[in-house]
C-alpha cells in the first residue's frame, strides 16, 4: 500500500471505524476480488460491528493499492461521502475530475481540504463581500511560485478572519498554489510559552497526518520549534499555505520567518515589516456598505431589506457596518424582533461598561454589542457563561463535560447551551456526535478580559467539579468528555494554581498510563514542557526528567495496541528513579493480590 494512502487511512482509522458498516462494504469488495471470502468470513465472526470495522481496517493496512481503491469505491456506492472524501485525497490513481464543480462554490475536495487544515466554516448568516475576496486571492496567486506573505488587515470585527477562510475556499486556487494543503493556526495575543505550545501542537498535527506512528520530542525551544516547523513546511508539506489567524505581535511572526507560504490576519499593518521575503497586503474596511448591513440584519429577521424598519438603517450607522456588531444585534434581533429601537437605544447611549480600552483602534461597538449579548440573558446563565472563560482558544466542547463543571443534567444543560447558541454567545459544529461547543475568539479574549481578576478561582472551579463527579477514578471510556478530561485537566490545575494536585498527577505513573493510552505519549511530553517551571518549583527537576525520559524512551512502546504493561515497562527504569519506585510498588501490590 502506497504511503499515502496508508497514512490517510490510519489517520482517519478512527472515524471509519464508528461509522462503517463492514457487511455492505466488503461484498462490493469481494466483487473486486481484493478480499476473499475466508477473510470475510473471519471478519464477520467478530461480535459487534464495531469489532468488524476494526478488523477490516487492520485487513486493509495489509493489503496493495488496488484494495485502497476498491474501499474507496465502496464508500461511495454505500454513500458514506464523507468517509470517501477523506480518502479521496490518496487514491492512488490519479483523482478524477467528476467532483469538480464548473463555478468556484466549494467542491467536496475543497472542502475536504480545508477541514483537514482547521478552516473555519463559514457564519450561519454569510453575506459575500466578492470583490474583497478576489483581492485577497490575487495576491494568494502571487505565492504560487515563491514563498511569501499576505497580510490581510483591519479593525476587530471588520470580517478579516471570515474573508480569510473564503478566500482559499477555492477549487482552481488550491490546485493551482496550494495542493499540499492549507494550515489555519488561530494566534491571538500570547507570550513566548504559548507560542511554543502553538508550534509543538502544529508540529504534532503536521507530523501525524504523515504518519500516525512517528514521535518526535516535541521541540523545547521557539528556535528548535522554529527548525522543525521549517523542514516540515520545506520538506513534507512543500506547496502548502499556513493561515495565521489574528496576529498582533511582530515578534511572533519571527518565529513563522521560515520561506513559506503564508496568509496573516491582523489588526496591525506594520506586523510584517521585520519578516524577510516577498510581501502584499490587503485592507479590510472596517464596515460593510449599507446595503450589506441591512441584508445580514433581514436575513437574522426573515425579512426583506426594503421592509426592514427605520431603525435598522441607524443601527447600520451607529456601527459603521461592522460585520461583526451587525450580526451581534441581528442574532438578538432574531429572538426579539420587537427590539429594533431598543437596541438602536443602548447602542446610541454607549452605555455599555468600556471594559477593552481602545489603543490604536476603536472597541467601543464591539464591546458595547458584545455585552449587550450577554447582558440579556438571565443572571444565573451569566455566571454560568462566565464559567467558559477557562476553556482554550479553538477547542471545542461537548455538552457533557459542561454537566460536570455546571453540576446540571444534561438536558438542562442543553436548554441552555442551546440558549447561548441563539444569542450567538456560543457555535456549535452539528457535524459531529455528540454535538461539540466553541466560543468565537473575539468572545473568549472579551471574556477573559472582563474576568481577569477572577482566572484562578474559575480555572480551581473546574478541577473541584470534577473531582466532585469523579472522585479519584479517571473517565477512560474513551467518549468526547473524557478525551477533555483526560487532555486538560492538570492544564486547569496549573492554572489555578493547584501545584500539590499537579504534581500528584503529573508524578503519577497510573496518570501516565491513562493519557498516554488516551492521547498518546507526545501530549503527555508536551505537559511536562509546559508545566516545567510548576513542576520544578519544589527540587522536583530530577522527577520531572526521570518521567520525561521514561516516556521518550518507551514512546514506540506506548503508541502500540494493545497497550502494553506499563508497570512491566517502568520495571526497567533505574532503580533510584521515581518511575522505578511506583512501578516496583505496584508490582507488589498486584503479587500479594494474587
Ligand atoms: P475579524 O477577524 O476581523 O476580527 P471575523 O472575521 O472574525 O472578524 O468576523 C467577526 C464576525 O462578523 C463573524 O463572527 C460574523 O458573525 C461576522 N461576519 C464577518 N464577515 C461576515 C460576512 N461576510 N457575512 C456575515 N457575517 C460576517
Amino acid at each position: 500500500l502506497e504511503e499515502g494512502a496508508r497514512s490517510s487511512l490510519l489517520r482517519h482509522r478512527h472515524r471509519l471505524e464508528q461509522d462503517i458498516k463492514p457487511g455492505y462494504l466488503m461484498d462490493h469488495m469481494i466483487s473486486d476480488g481484493v478480499v476473499t471470502v475466508d477473510e470475510e468470513e473471519r471478519i464477520r465472526k467478530q461480535p459487534t460491528r464495531k469489532d468488524q470495522a476494526v478488523s477490516l481496517l487492520e485487513l486493509l493496512l495489509k493489503k496493495d493499492n488496488q484494495a485502497y481503491v476498491s474501499f474507496y469505491n465502496a464508500l461511495v456506492k454505500e454513500a458514506y461521502d464523507d468517509l470517501a472524501n477523506l480518502l479521496h485525497g490518496h487514491l492512488p490513481r490519479p483523482p478524477c475530475e467528476g467532483d469538480k464543480s464548473p463555478s468556484d462554490g466549494p467542491t467536496s475536495y475543497v472542502q475536504a481540504m480545508l477541514s483537514e487544515g482547521g478552516v473555519p466554516q463559514r457564519p450561519v448568516v454569510f453575506v459575500s463581500r466578492p470583490e474583497l475576496v478576489n483581492r485577497v486571492r490575487e495576491k494568494l496567486y502571487r505565492l504560487q511560485k515563491n514563498p511569501g506573505w499576505v497580510t490581510v488587515f483591519g479593525m476587530a470585527g471588520s470580517g478579516k478572519s471570515v474573508l480569510a477562510a473564503e478566500a482559499v475556499r477555492h477549487h482552481g486556487l488550491i490546485e493551482d498554489c496550494f495542493p499540499g494543503g492549507i494550515h489555519w493556526l488561530s494566534i491571538g495575543q500570547l507570550d513566548k510559552p504559548d507560542l511554543l505550545v502553538k508550534i509543538q501542537t502544529l508540529c504534532f498535527r503536521l507530523e501525524q497526518s504523515l504518519d500516525s506512528q512517528s514521535l518526535h520530542r516535541p521541540p523545547n525551544s521557539l528556535d528548535e520549534a522554529k527548525e522543525r516547523l521549517r523542514f516540515l513546511m520545506l520538506r513534507r508539506y512543500p506547496r502548502s499555505l499556513l493561515i495565521l489567524d489574528d496576529i498582533w505581535d511582530s515578534t511572533v511572526l519571527k518565529a513563522f520567518d521560515i520561506h513559506c507560504r503564508i496568509l496573516l490576519t491582523t489588526r496591525n499593518r506594520s506586523v510584517t515589516d521585520s519578516v524577510s521575503g516577498a510581501k502584499y497586503e490587503v485592507g479590510v474596511e472596517s464596515g460593510l456598505d449599507e446595503d450589506k448591513s441591512l441584508e445580514i440584519l433581514g436575513l437574522y429577521t426573515r425579512t426583506r431589506p426594503r421592509t426592514l424598519p427605520e431603525e435598522a438603517r441607524s443601527i447600520v450607522r451607529e456601527c459603521k457596518g461592522s460585520p461583526l456588531v451587525v450580526s451581534l444585534i441581528g442574532a438578538l434581533l432574531k429572538e426579539k424582533p420587537d427590539r429594533w429601537s431598543y437596541y438602536l437605544r443602548q447602542l446610541q447611549q454607549k452605555q455599555f461598561k468600556r471594559i477593552r480600552k481602545s489603543s490604536s483602534y476603536d472597541y467601543d461597538a464591539l464591546d458595547q454589542a458584545m455585552a449587550a449579548s450577554i447582558e440579556v440573558l438571565p443572571e444565573e446563565h451569566q455566571e454560568l457563561y462566565r464559567d467558559l472563560t477557562v476553556l482554550e482558544k479553538d477547542i471545542k466542547i461537548p455538552a457533557q463535560v459542561l454537566c460536570v463543571l455546571w453540576d446540571l443534567e444534561e438536558e438542562e444543560v442543553e436548554d441552555i447551551l442551546h440558549e447561548f447558541v441563539n444569542k450567538s454567545l456560543l457555535f456549535v459544529d452539528s457535524n459531529t456526535k455528540p454535538y461539540l461547543y466553541y466560543l468565537h475568539d473575539l468572545q473568549l479574549d472579551f471574556l477573559v478580559e472582563q474576568n481577569r481578576t477572577q482566572l484562578e478561582c474559575l480555572h480551581a472551579k473546574v478541577v473541584r467539579q470534577y473531582q466532585q463527579h469523579y472522585g479519584d477514578r479517571h473517565p477512560t471510556s474513551g467518549e468526547e468528555e473524557c478525551l477533555y478530561w483526560i487532555r486538560f485537566l492538570t492544564f486547569h490545575m496549573a492554572k489555578a494554581n493547584l501545584t500539590q494536585e499537579l504534581y500528584s498527577h503529573m508524578f503519577s505513573l497510573d496518570w501516565v498510563s491513562t493519557k498516554s493510552q488516551i492521547m498518546g505519549p507526545a501530549h503527555l511530553i508536551n505537559d511536562y514542557v509546559e508545566f516545567g517551571s510548576i513542576l520544578d518549583k519544589e527540587v522536583r527537576g530530577e522527577v520531572r526528567s526521570q518521567f520525561q525520559e521514561f516516556l521518550s524512551l518507551n514512546g514506540h512502546q506506548l503508541e502500540q495496541r494493545p497497550f502494553p504493561d506499563v508497570v512491566q515497562l517502568a520495571l526497567s527504569q533505574p532503580h533510584n528513579s521515581e518511575v522505578y519506585r511506583q512501578a516496583r510498588q505496584q508490582a507488589e501490590t498486584r503479587a500479594s493480590a494474587g
